[in-house]
């Protein structure tokens, strides 16, 4: 059973194709992991299944719809954590929090004070005046608050400490003992060997390599 397909998904820019017939499925309740280096077209896939891009061919299902048609339908049942997220700066950590959970029609104010908790995050402070490790925390528990089936992760752990980033992972697999499935990108190795079942490799806008964790280890 799976929360996403895609079939020779294609993203072109010109005659660039930042996705080149990307083919994959994501099954429920997995965390599966998008590993590749900067440029590979991981942002452009997470995109696309979020319709936020238009593609140029292919087909992709999330949740049961075509991001392409019925983008607000997948969204209310994704929670995704851009690259590039940003936060309004004039706002305490707090009130950011309550201010993203009931924006969310699966918004849980006290689950998203929980993440921050666990984080170790000052929600008194404005955003403006937090460093970029905090508000990459703050960011981390506006996405882990609502209770949605699917959780996209576009480099969780970009610009984080060691320990941080050890704690953004451990909250990553209490996600899928909650029965939720995780996707997410990183261009870090260890970090999709240490959480993820499954792995897809992208260099160059193709899927170059699709691995069941197990299955790399044993080639190791
Ligand atoms: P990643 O997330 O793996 O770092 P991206 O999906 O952001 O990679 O980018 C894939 C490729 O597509 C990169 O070479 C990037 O420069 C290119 N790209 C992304 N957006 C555009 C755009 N709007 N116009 C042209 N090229 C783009
Ligand atoms: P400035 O610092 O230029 O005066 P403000 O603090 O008034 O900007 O923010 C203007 C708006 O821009 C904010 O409401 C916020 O939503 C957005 N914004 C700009 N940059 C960022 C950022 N780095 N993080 C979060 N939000 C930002």
């Amino acid at each position: 059973d799976h929360i996403v397909q895609t079939t020779e998904l294609t993203k072109r820019y010109g005659n660039f194709a930042a996705l080149h017939r990307c083919s994959l499925e994501v099954l429920r309740g997995e965390i599966f992991g998008l590993l590749g280096p900067n440029g590979a077209g991981k942002t452009t896939l997470i995109r696309l299944l979020l319709g936020y891009l238009h593609r140029t061919s292919g087909e992709a299902n999330v949740a049961g719809y075509d991001p392409a048609c019925d983008s607000v339908e997948v969204r209310r049942r994704v929670a995704y954590l851009p690259g590039d997220a940003r936060l309004p700066r004039h706002m305490r950590g707090r009130g950011v929090l309550e201010f993203f959970a009931q924006m969310h029609p699966c918004g849980d104010v006290q689950r998203t004070l929980d993440v921050a908790n666990r984080l170790d995050l000052d929600l008194s402070r404005r955003v403006a005046f937090m460093s970029t490790g905090m508000r990459q925390k703050l960011a981390l528990a506006v996405v882990f608050g609502p209770r949605t089936p699917l959780l996209i992760l576009d480099e969780p752990t970009a610009n984080l400490d060691p320990s941080v980033r050890g704690e953004v992972l451990s909250l990553v697999l209490s996600e899928r003992d909650e029965g939720r499935t995780v996707m997410f990108s990183s261009h870090v190795l260890s970090e999709i060997e240490q959480t993820c079942d499954r792995v897809a490799f992208l260099r160059r806008g193709e899927l170059v390599r699709k691995l069941v964790m197990e299955d790399l280890f044993q080639r190791h």
